[in-house]
């Protein structure tokens, strides 16, 4: 019998700026997921955050696009707003882009990650969230997982890796999808993730199974102007005839750059951090966390913390030394991003309008 991972998240509100959310708002979204997961047929539910973006995992047999698991994660999300508010938590309720709810909550604010699939007896998967950076901060370590075997010895050592995959690639200025496969079209793949602001991985899956599926709805598109960085989510299966744990989790070691940080306008290193990481107030260094869950019969039967162990401070610290590097350029491209995808652009060309007054 098949089984649904449904991976919902929103920034309602964080404590002093766009930090975390406080402890009273979790406790409330969670608890809510909880007494009402068996009316939705929820069979678990887990918690977390990473920065200011809150994320639900829920199993269940309803299939994606449900209108009642969508539901129970709205009203979650909107019960904890009206906390949020009440503590006067800043950018409360800022992802809840609608009044009502419609069925889905694609296109209402929070980003779903969700598939379907037949569990094995070892289902071993990983929820990925990262905060301060937008969905394309998942094309280069996820391009050098499923295509690159200087990354990853599995693309020649697992047979079931090296038949390849397919690759579907969202274009998120005109909301259009193309599929290509891996290894026949991997320059094209490269071509296109070459520019994350606008191409970005959607799903990877073999010919039979789902691989893996990330958020990739931009908010600025659904709200026709920027209000915030869309802080993207992923689950990947992980083991067997899917890479293994240590080759997927090992791609974010590099800590690339990429779009987002303060005012979601510059360019800086993705940090990996542990779970329940706040922002952080070094100029938002985008940050990326990793749970890695056991799943038996629907139930996240154990989890734990993919960058946890003393090796991860190594590369946080080789982070660090990135974005400094960084910061030292100032204001100056590429430190910060090109004016389309700057999310402060109206202060940007307000500022190019007066300029443009003193050119005689
Ligand atoms: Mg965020």
């Amino acid at each position: 019998m098949k089984i649904t991972v449904t991976a919902i998240k929103a920034d309602i509100g964080s404590i002093g700026g766009h930090t975390r959310p406080s402890d009273e708002v979790l406790e409330a979204v969670g608890n809510f997921v909880r007494e009402n997961s068996r009316s939705a047929g929820i069979i678990d539910s887990y918690i977390s955050y990473t920065g200011d973006d809150i994320h639900l995992l829920m199993s269940h047999r309803n299939g994606v696009d449900n209108k009642k698991i969508h539901k129970i994660a709205w009203d979650a999300f909107k019960l904890g707003t009206e906390i949020a508010k009440k503590q006067g938590l800043y950018g409360a309720g800022q992802d809840l882009l609608k009044d009502s709810f419609s069925g889905n909550v694609k296109g209402m604010g929070p980003g779903v990650a969700e598939m379907e699939f037949e569990e094995r007896a070892n289902e071993a998967f990983a929820l990925i969230t990262m905060d301060k950076t937008e969905p394309g901060a998942f094309n280069f370590p996820i391009y050098r997982l499923f295509c690159e075997p200087s990354a990853n010895t599995g693309l020649i050592v697992n047979p079931a890796l090296a038949r390849g995959v397919k690759m579907v690639i969202m274009d998120v200025m005109e909301n259009k999808k193309a599929e290509l496969s891996i290894p026949e079209d991997n320059f094209l793949i490269a071509a296109l993730l070459m520019y994350p602001g606008r191409y970005v991985i959607d799903t990877v899956h073999n010919k039979t199974e789902p691989i893996f599926v990330a958020t990739t709805d931009r908010l600025h598109n659904i709200a026709g102007t920027y209000i915030g960085k869309d802080d993207p989510a992923a689950i990947i299966r992980l083991q067997k005839n899917f890479p293994a744990t240590e080759e997927a989790c090992s791609m974010f070691r590099l800590a690339h750059y990429v779009a987002g940080d303060t005012r979601g306008s510059h360019h800086m290193p993705l940090m990996p951090v542990k779970i329940k990481t706040s922002a952080t107030t070094n100029y938002c260094i985008p940050i990326v966390s990793c749970v890695i869950f056991s799943m038996h019969d629907g139930r996240f039967t154990a989890f734990a913390d993919a960058f946890e162990t003393p090796d991860w401070d190594y590369y946080r610290t080789r982070a660090v030394k990135k974005a400094e590097f960084m910061r030292e350029q100032g204001f100056v491209h590429p430190a910060t991003l090109i004016p389309e995808e700057l999310e402060y652009n109206k202060g940007y060309q307000a500022m190019m309008a007066e300029a443009k007054k003193k050119f005689k």
